[in-house]
């Protein structure tokens, strides 16, 4: 069977590049995978692993004839590095991305698209609290979803293609345009990233409990809340410049939750509790039935398995 894609570059080979290049290669693909990040030492080290096939030293280096480019970077950095690859992108080639925030990503890499060049951006619903190279495995995406946000005016072929690639990782395809994306992705990631950040914060502020208790303690639902919390800083921080509205709308929902809980603790009201905490129980079998995750008390971590879903 041949390749999907004669050579596939990848800019940035962090957790989702090198997890990529290893699941492009496990489908065979990819012709050729070219890879490059922004630093040295990267480079070198997604080299030795031997992640990528080659390793360029820029990124408009990387794109040199290549029919796919992803840029796996933090979405920050996409309108520089779409500045920087525009003059040695072929006719053609599927320009494509991962970032969490798709809005932003579109307003930042359009003006920069030259004519005959098709953008499909995508984001792997996959993930882990780890960042680089080395964190990277094949299984990532497999069973997980992956969200592409064409634009209306984008050819269909490259959609198709762009969805087979996914496939072939492992994922299941959605479409769906991307302000539509963003506020999904609001509720279901930003939102409780931004309340695990907190949380872990506050826990940690708090002159009543010794840090040393933090931690022993911990198992009793703070620890879950940590693993979300040690996400990547540069690309959340970039999560939430991007997503700004759609984070500050749901966000002032959850606020208003949160006041109603408060207020049914206050008031001892069991009833409004105990029908809250049932509905949202049903909402995790929801998920663990859609096989999003493992029924199991740690979340199928105990063995070091690597976790389900993060991003
Ligand atoms: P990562 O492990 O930190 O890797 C980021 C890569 O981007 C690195 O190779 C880095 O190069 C490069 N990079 C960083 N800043 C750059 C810049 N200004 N210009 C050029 N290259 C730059 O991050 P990741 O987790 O793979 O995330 C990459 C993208 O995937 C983000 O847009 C994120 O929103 C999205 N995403 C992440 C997850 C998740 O769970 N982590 C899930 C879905 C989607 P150096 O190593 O040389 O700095």
């Amino acid at each position: 069977m041949s390749a999907l894609f004669n050579r596939v570059a990848l800019i940035g080979i962090g957790l989702i590049g090198s997890s990529i290049a290893h699941a492009a290669r496990r489908g065979g693909l990819a012709g050729e995978i070219v890879g490059t990040a922004r630093s040295k030492e990267t480079r070198e080290t997604a080299l030795r692993l031997g992640v990528v096939d080659r390793i360029a030293d820029t990124a408009a280096q990387a794109v040199e004839g290549a029919d796919l480019v992803i840029l796996c970077i933090p979405v920050g950095a996409i309108g520089i590095v779409m500045e920087e690859i525009a003059p040695s992108l072929s006719k053609g080639t599927i320009v494509s991305d991962v970032g969490s925030v798709k809005g932003a990503v579109i307003a930042q890499a359009l003006p920069h698209l030259p004519d005959g060049v098709e953008l499909v951006p995508a984001h792997p619903i996959a993930g882990t609290e780890k960042s680089g190279p080395e964190s990277g495995f094949a299984e990532l995406f497999d069973g997980r979803w992956c969200i592409l946000t064409p634009l209306p005016q984008s050819d269909l072929d490259a959609v198709a293609r762009t969805r087979a690639f996914w496939e072939g990782l492992g994922s299941h395809v959605d479409v769906m345009d991307a302000a539509h994306h963003d506020r999904v992705l609001a509720v279901t990631s930003h939102v409780p990233h931004l309340i695990a950040y907190s949380i872990v914060g506050t826990a940690s502020d708090l002159e009543t409990v010794t840090q040393s208790e933090v931690v022993k303690y911990s198992a009793s639902g703070f620890r879950d809340f940590t693993r979300i919390a040690a996400s990547d800083p540069t690309m959340w921080r970039d999560v939430f410049l991007t997503n700004k509205e759609a984070t500050l709308e749901v966000l002032g929902r959850v606020t208003e939750d949160l006041f109603a809980l408060q207020r049914a603790i206050r008031w001892g009201d069991g009833d409004a509790l105990f029908e809250h905490f049932s509905r949202t129980r049903a909402i995790r079998q929801g998920i663990v039935d859609a096989g999003q995750d493992t029924a199991d008390a740690d979340f199928g971590r105990g063995k070091g398995e690597k976790p389900l879903a993060g991003e």
